[in-house]
């Protein structure tokens, strides 16, 4: 048997409105750099990653090429490809460029501080139970509010997580999850799809394993997120 064929698909193709900027958050910068850089280029000292599939908006393609990854010399990335209007069609047109492989780590490309330790622990998890999800308990307390204004539930603080990404599963799994979600959605089912743990959850029998992620692996999403962002890339090269 070769060896096993691991591809990243790192999504960028969001425009990103709670970020009240003109420029895509992914693109704005941190210490210098495009907040895209720092996903890729983790995926880039990865050893075990083989390659990388970038989606973007259709009018960035050109963008990405020259600005990105020609100008910082990234080798891992053999596909760059449209995204779609929701994150979830934006995925699926990157399972479909990827093609055949073992495993398929998906991240936002929002979410810059991805760890080389989070990575290897989301590989030996997928490894051992085929799908995973990265990801830390909460700190706060969560309510369900009754859509009125006012509290509905209190769910065990201690069995709550906010989920962050990598995403990683079995390429055949998750293709077939994400083909099922779409012929459902076709049929006019309404299912707001907002990870893709959840379309594994939905479509398949299989459990998705949470896996430890990092309190830093934020995802940019308000400008308050940036001034985080240019504290935790500091400390990095202090
Ligand atoms: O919108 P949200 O912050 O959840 O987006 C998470 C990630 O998914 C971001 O990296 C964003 O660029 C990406 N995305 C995408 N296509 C969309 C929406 C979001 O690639 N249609």
């Amino acid at each position: 048997m070769g060896r096993m064929k691991n591809v990243a698909i790192v999504l960028a193709a969001g425009r990103g409105s709670r970020m009240h900027s003109e420029i895509a958050k992914q693109y704005l910068l941190i210490k210098g750099r495009p907040v895209i850089w720092y996903a890729l280029s983790a995926f880039e000292r990865c050893p075990f990653i083989d390659e990388v599939v970038l989606v973007t908006g259709a009018d960035e393609i050109e963008y990405c090429r020259t600005e990105i990854v020609e100008k910082y010399g990234f080798r891992k990335e053999r596909q760059i490809v449209a995204g779609g209007k929701e994150r979830y069609h934006s995925v699926y047109r990157g399972i479909l460029a990827a093609g055949d492989c073992d495993y398929l780590y998906i991240h936002d490309g929002a979410r810059p501080f991805v760890t080389q330790e989070i990575l290897e622990r989301a590989r030996d998890a997928v490894c051992a139970d085929r799908a995973c999800v990265v990801g830390m308990p909460v700190k706060d307390t969560i309510k369900l509010s009754d859509g009125e204004g006012f509290c509905a539930e209190t769910p065990d603080r201690s069995r709550v997580w906010q989920i962050q990404t990598p995403q990683v599963f079995e390429g055949a799994l998750i293709r077939r999850a994400y083909e099922s979600l779409m012929e459902t959605l076709e049929r006019g089912t309404a299912l707001h799809v907002t990870d893709d743990a959840m379309v594994v959850e939905a479509m398949t029998e299989t459990r998705v394993r949470l896996v430890p992620g990092d309190y830093r692996n934020i995802k940019i999403t308000t400008p308050e997120d940036l001034c985080l962002a240019e504290l935790f890339a500091q400390e990095e090269c202090s």
